[in-house]
């Protein structure tokens, strides 16, 4: 038997966890991959779950609505890129693409993909700021790196190969612009240390002191990030 909860035509599944040490049932969001979860005593009457969930209606909406809140972007208001603002405009006639002006981003060319551009730029503008940033940590601790590349991983905000090269997640140019300082003070600071020794987080607190708060924000809120949407 499965059981799920539709909302906004979409079905979330909702899986029952019969659990050794549970004397009643417990509902939780798994935010990262859309599906609620019961923990169930081993043996239970199915009736009582069926009440146990309608219940919860209410507080799954609850959660539903928060999430779903802190993935969406908004593109007809500002959003904050870098923790710059950009508001995107339509320019029909200018060429096709999105042109950064100010802080406005004119999106030019008649039915433009503005998805398709949007990420683009994104993926330019984080290159440019992790470069530069990467530059400016690795001169202050004497190491250099081959280059600076931006994916899109689902598993790792960042990473420094063997080879020398900082890979960065353009999400995080839609966090704090000091959680993404942050990251890259952690990814220059591999460039000396490979691990995550007592002697690398020592060196990345000199050149990101609170850098306990930004790595808490990424465990946290970062969730959100991986899920972003535009609409
Ligand atoms: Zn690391």
């Amino acid at each position: 038997m499965t059981h799920s909860f539709t909302f906004n035509d979409k079905k979330i599944p909702i899986l029952v966890q019969p659990h050794q040490r549970s004397k009643s049932f417990r509902m939780r969001y798994d935010e990262i991959n859309e599906t609620l979860k019961v923990t169930t005593p081993i043996f239970y009457r199915k009736k009582t779950l069926d009440n146990f969930l309608k219940e919860c209606h209410p507080w799954i909406i609850k959660q539903l609505v928060r999430s779903h809140d802190n993935w969406v972007i908004d593109l007809s208001k500002y959003f904050k890129v870098f923790d710059q603002d950009y508001k995107i405009e339509l320019a029909p006639m200018k060429k096709k693409g999105l042109w950064e002006n100010g802080n406005i981003l004119e999106l030019g060319g008649q039915s433009p993909d503005i998805k398709a551009y949007l990420e683009k730029w994104i993926k330019q503008k984080a290159h440019s700021y992790f470069s530069e940033k990467s530059n400016g940590y690795g001169e202050m601790i004497h190491k250099s790196f081959s280059k600076v590349s931006i994916r899109d991983s689902k598993t790792r905000w960042g990473s420094c190969s063997s080879t020398g090269t900082l890979s960065y997640s353009w999400r995080l140019a839609f966090a704090p612009e000091e959680v993404a300082n942050y990251l890259c003070v952690h990814e220059v600071c591999h460039l000396k240390e490979m691990n995550h020794s007592p002697r690398f987080w020592k060196l990345v607190e000199s050149l990101c002191p609170d850098y306990k708060d930004h790595k808490n924000w990424l465990r946290k809120d970062g969730k959100h990030l991986q899920k972003l949407q535009f609409k």
